[in-house]
């Protein structure tokens, strides 16, 4: 007898996959030029040539066993090291090497996190719709409860009042994705000192911290300079999962960290935490040769201007034929609201047309799509008649 939810998760497949698969065959059948396909948020930009370099340098002058060996549980001392050097000079923080927990990106940054603070049964992380399906996996994974608090229809910033009903003495933490999968939308300055404010009195009314769980896999993809505050400056009990999936376009490589810092209440029990949960969850010891890679890449990325170009591109010619959405400010997502009621019939509709888009009912926001635009511009060009198509069926 296997466990029951495991089995569950490992057969019931992922939208988002199921349709990934389903564009896959579909190509192979009227071939891949007439699939439109926006479903996954895999980078389509090259990684930066930095990436390349430091592969080639680290592959021809370092010895096999300092390459490929294991590093600390943590990470290399020095790569933590270049990383708190790094945001220090970007942000005028105070970070040092051993607020760093080195791990195979953000899904297990994020993994680490809930379970090194969550006493099971007890504890609700809260997050704010629409958001990335898999914390509800990760969260009831290490034991707690994943709370959801409805979106701020129609810009999808933070609906307070409905955070502020939804903080009670068993939230622990936090969860915020800014810049937002799927809705592109980025939490300015404002928003993120009214959250830091609200965390602060009701930590205070509960006595204990609500942690703030800052997931930035998409920091660096903003747009028009749009500035992502950086939280640890707001809230300092704010505790940050990242990933160079996208910035570098290292999806594959499965690289990031969990960053603890000095200020957090508990810090050095939560980084302990950190280092008990990667080892009870078997992810000690991040990739060996991309931790050595990330030294010589500190805040370099692959050329963001071509999503900002897709975004132009998409949502130019989107709201022109009468689709309603925000314009993203950031990562690579256009969330639009679907042309009936019912997200997933309409998503059934655009596929007889070949449009791929994945209905955001499990983002918690019904009634709504997501359309990843990380994607070949050539493609966007040519499936625009059929999105045009498809909204004159609803004409
Ligand atoms: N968090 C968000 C909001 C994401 O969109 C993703 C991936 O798409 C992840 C976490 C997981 O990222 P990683 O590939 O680094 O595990």
């Amino acid at each position: 007898m296997v466990n029951q939810n495991l089995y569950e998760l490992g057969t019931k497949p992922s939208a988002i996959r199921e349709l990934f698969e389903y564009g896959k065959k579909k190509a192979a059948e009227i071939g891949a030029e007439n699939v439109y396909d926006f479903s996954i948020g895999n980078p389509s930009i090259p990684a930066p040539e930095c990436v390349k370099e430091a592969i080639i340098d680290a592959v021809s002058n370092m010895d096999s066993i300092s390459l490929h060996g294991y590093t600390s549980a943590q990470g290399d001392a020095a790569t933590r090291g270049a990383i708190a050097e790094y945001l220090n000079q970007t942000y005028q923080t105070n970070f040092h090497a051993d607020n760093f927990y080195m791990t195979c990106g953000a899904a297990a940054s994020l993994c680490i996190v809930f379970h090194a603070l969550t006493t099971p049964e007890q504890d609700e992380f809260i997050t704010i719709a629409p958001f990335f399906p898999e914390y509800r996996v990760f969260v009831e994974n290490a034991g707690a409860k994943l709370v959801v608090v409805s979106a701020d229809i129609p810009d999808f910033q933070i609906n307070f009042a409905a955070l502020e009903a939804a903080l009670t003495p068993k939230t622990k933490g936090v969860i915020v994705n800014s810049p937002n999968n799927p809705s592109g939308s980025i939490y300015g300055e404002e928003t993120v000192k009214k959250l830091a404010a609200l965390l602060e009195k009701k930590s205070a009314e509960y006595g204990h911290a609500i942690y703030l769980i800052a997931d930035e896999p998409y920091r660096e993809i903003a747009y028009d300079g749009v500035e992502v505050p950086y939280l640890t400056k707001y809230y300092k009990n704010t505790l940050v999962t990242y990933s160079y999936s996208k910035s570098l376009s290292l999806p594959g490589e499965r690289i990031g960290y969990v960053l603890v810092p000095d200020e957090a209440e508990e810090s050095r029990e939560i980084y302990a935490a950190v280092c008990g949960s990667g080892r009870s969850l078997g992810y000690v010891c991040a990739p060996s040769l991309f931790q050595k890679v990330l030294v010589k890449c500190m805040g370099q990325t692959g050329d963001i201007s071509e999503y900002q170009k897709n975004r132009d591109l998409l949502y130019g010619n989107l709201t022109k034929m009468g689709y309603e959405c925000v314009r993203p400010q950031g990562a690579f997502y256009l969330f639009v609201k679907a042309l009936e009621p019912d997200a997933a019939a309409f998503c059934e509709k655009a596929k007889e047309k070949n449009l791929l888009l994945v209905a955001a009912d499990g983002f918690g926001c019904p009634g709504y799509v997501r359309i990843s635009y990380c994607v070949d511009g050539e493609m966007i060009r040519r499936s625009l008649p059929a999105f045009e198509a498809l909204a004159a069926e609803y004409k």
